[in-house]
């Protein structure tokens, strides 16, 4: 059995590693973020409470939170472990998570913690752009525009998303930073966090994690 929580910093490229790690250990990836929209498709009480705070773009109650991952684990494809991302994202879900993996004699086997630089971040998050006449997306690292900031074809100038500008970005990653940080620490301290210098591209960085989790698991 395998327990994992994902860390990383945006633009870190959680999503892809991810799905690197379900691939190879075969245990299922549990994010908040699927979860919350599975729910949101059906209508009951809780459906309904979720959709109350989205309504009023407040954050989902910790308790919510975690009764939706507890019923997420409780299925059966989570008997070799899981990979969680998104989940927990503070100190009071961590304990939660903590003494509910205890109650059915489990345990956090490893908490990979994906490190980007803030410069990295800020670099590949503020990368897209795209032509407001025929919306065409670009990335300026992977797929630049032939011309500097000009769409390749209409000739018109490239415009970014708010999400995308830096003074977003960067309010962004202080948030993350500022969550986090407890985490990391609650975690280092329980000798089980790994962490992956995520500043290379997205092989390397996978091979990293591989290493660091047979590390791990053979300690
Ligand atoms: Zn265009």
């Amino acid at each position: 059995m395998l327990n994992i929580i994902l860390l990383g910093a945006p633009g870190a490229g959680k999503g892809t590693q991810a799905a690197n790690i379900i691939k190879k250990y075969k245990i299922p990836h549990i994010s908040t973020g699927d979860l919350f929209r599975a729910t949101l498709k059906q209508d009951n009480p809780i459906s309904r409470e979720i959709q109350k705070y989205i309504n009023k773009g407040r954050l989902v109650p910790d308790k919510i939170v975690i009764s939706m991952f507890k019923t997420r684990v409780q299925r059966p494809d989570c008997r070799s472990g899981f990979i969680s991302d998104g989940f927990p994202r503070n100190l009071f879900q961590v304990k939660a998570l903590d003494g509910y993996l205890e109650e059915i004699n489990r345990k956090i086997d490893a908490v990979i913690y994906l490190k980007l630089s803030s410069a990295e971040s800020l670099k590949r998050l503020t990368a897209r752009w795209l032509c407001p006449s025929c919306n065409r997306v670009y990335n300026m690292i992977t797929q630049p525009p032939k011309k500097d900031s000009v769409c390749d074809c209409c000739g018109v100038k490239l415009i970014q998303r708010k999400d995308d500008v830096p003074e977003t970005v960067k309010r962004r990653l202080a948030i993350y930073k500022k969550e986090t940080f407890p985490i990391l620490a609650y975690y280092s301290k329980q000798k089980k966090l790994l962490t992956i210098d995520a500043n290379a591209q997205v092989a390397v960085v996978s091979n990293r994690i591989k290493s660091a989790l047979k590390k791990a698991k053979n300690s």
